[in-house]
């Protein structure tokens, strides 16, 4: 095995003990009694493209174990991935429970929430090094760029923080509630696709979780 591949290995173990590790967080009071259980992020490692949403939904995530898996939004994230030919992706999210009101139903993650979860992103984009975090939603944008730089998903420009270019995408649950159409969102996506294929880097030997990306790309 060439030094390539010892660090996709490397990166993979790692993934597997930070997701040890976050198993067992009890850092937010509401969450803990709310969630079913923790959901790390889910993917390659490493990856060119890391996709971070807001919070695991409670019909998606929060039943499946895996970010974006068993809901619409998770389903048509995960189809437009397949369909832009993104190559090795990993799926996250700010918070890794499912924040639900007292009625049971979703709701956003607190400021607070978000703070307690940060280190378990930090440590997952370490491990996962991805060229472009594509922040899928407003909450998202503004916690990995910072107050100061609008989002603008409609006009994307990739915008360098540190070593990584910060890429502003809706949420799939907009597009979903009809905020925003397929056929625009699937453009968004290829638009991605190009710029991926731009920062390539030379080939890395491919570890990646299973999950199946669905490949149906009929409706976009
Ligand atoms: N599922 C997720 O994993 N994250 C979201 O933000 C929404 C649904």
């Amino acid at each position: 095995m060439n030094a390539r591949g010892i660090d996709a290995l490397t990166a993979a173990v790692r993934l597997r003990a930070l997701r040890a590790a976050m198993l067992g967080c009890v850092r937010c009071e509401a969450l803990v009694k709310c969630r079913s259980q923790v959901v790390p992020g889910h993917g390659a490692a490493p990856a060119r493209v890391t996709f971070v949403g807001l919070a695991p939904g409670r019909l998606g995530g929060d039943r499946t174990g895996i970010p974006f898996s068993g809901d619409r939004s998770g389903n048509l994230l995960r189809r437009m991935i397949g369909c832009a030919d993104l190559g090795r992706v990993f799926i996250t999210n700010l918070v890794r429970c499912n924040p639900r009101d007292e009625r049971g139903r979703n709701r956003d993650p607190s400021a607070r929430e978000i703070a307690n979860c940060r280190d378990h992103l930090a440590a997952e984009l370490a491990v996962v090094s991805p060229k472009i975090v594509a922040c899928l939603g407003a909450v998202a944008w503004r916690e990995m760029a910072g107050g100061e730089v609008p989002f603008r998903p409609r006009r994307p420009a990739a915008f360098a923080r540190g070593n990584v270019w910060l890429y502003a995408m809706y949420h799939p649950a907009y597009v979903v509630r009809g905020a925003y159409s397929e056929k625009a969102y699937a453009r968004d996506f290829m638009r991605l696709g190009r710029l991926v294929r731009e920062l390539a880097a030379p080939h890395t030997p491919e570890v990646r979780e299973q999950y199946p990306v669905p490949v149906n790309c009929a409706s976009t």
